[in-house]
């Protein structure tokens, strides 16, 4: 599933292509995509404007229009592509943008749990989101302010997308073992040292994984049928039975917050 460095790297991909370009016409061949708006509605918000600017906020896609916002969601296996033909042999399609002088902005999704919305404005989307992590805003004062005051366990806690947005099951497996954090420890159980590093190690693996576009485990993908180089990075995630890169224990699998999680039982213990 796309998580921050894999939504980045999307937006970074479309963003010197889709800029400045007018949208003539929407598509809609699977109506579900369409979180919260017919066709007809979704296409009299969007019809005959310019997309200003292309952004991520948290795992969301954002495209300014003149006057409101497209967000898209990419969920498990949605993928945002601009091409100057739509692939017709591809039944993954699920929507697109006819843009002028005969280009697309087309959504393939294998999965169909993608959606796409239009906003007037972002702050019900902001408000439901909590801080990003790579903005100046999120301090280690602020991830210790966070942790202080709950007992819930950290990684239910750094998957919700309330308390910091972008974070998914990879990069959170990778931030724990870094910071040598149980995943079920509980927030205000974490040293202020840990919680230190913690912090320093989202902002570390989250700008590298950026760096190298993004993790492809089985799905993600962007512009150019290009894919992440992240994997190899990747310290437990997906390396059960494998050793630890720290201590050479066998990283083991157990399930935390209903996801799939990877840990050394060695460096993270309880
Ligand atoms: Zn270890």
């Amino acid at each position: 599933m796309p998580e921050l460095p894999e939504v980045e790297t999307v937006v970074r991909s479309l963003q010197p292509i889709v800029t400045g370009c007018r949208i003539q016409d929407f598509t809609c061949l699977w109506p579900r995509t369409l979180d919260d708006f017919s066709t007809t509605d979704f296409i009299n918000h969007i019809k005959a404007q310019t997309i200003r600017a292309i952004h991520r906020r948290g795992k969301y896609i954002l495209l300014d229009l003149d006057s409101g916002h497209i967000l898209v969601h990419l969920r498990m296996t949605g993928k945002l592509i601009f091409s100057a033909v739509l692939p017709s042999q591809n039944p993954h399609i699920r929507a697109w943008f006819t843009l002028e002088g005969e280009q697309y902005l087309y959504f393939e999704d294998t999965r169909k749990f993608g959606r796409i919305t239009f906003r007037s404005s972002l702050g019900e989307l902001d408000s439901k989101l909590g801080p990003e992590p790579l903005s100046d805003k999120f301090t280690p004062e602020l991830l210790a302010d966070i942790l202080a005051g709950t007992s819930r366990q950290i990684k239910p806690l750094l998957l919700d997308q309330s308390v910091i947005a972008g974070l998914g099951n990879i990069y959170c497996d990778e931030v724990l073992w870094h910071a040598a954090i149980n995943p079920r420890a509980p927030g205000a159980g974490i040293s202020v040292r840990k919680v230190a590093v913690l912090h320093s190690a989202i902002v570390t693996i989250l700008t590298e994984a950026i760096e190298f576009q993004g993790t492809t485990i089985r799905d993600f993908g962007f512009q150019g049928e290009r894919t992440g180089n992240y994997s190899s990075r990747l310290q437990v995630f997906g390396r059960t039975g494998q050793p630890c890169p720290r201590c050479n224990t066998a990283i083991v699998k157990l399930t935390v917050a209903q996801r799939g999680t990877h840990i050394c039982p060695h460096c993270q213990k309880m």
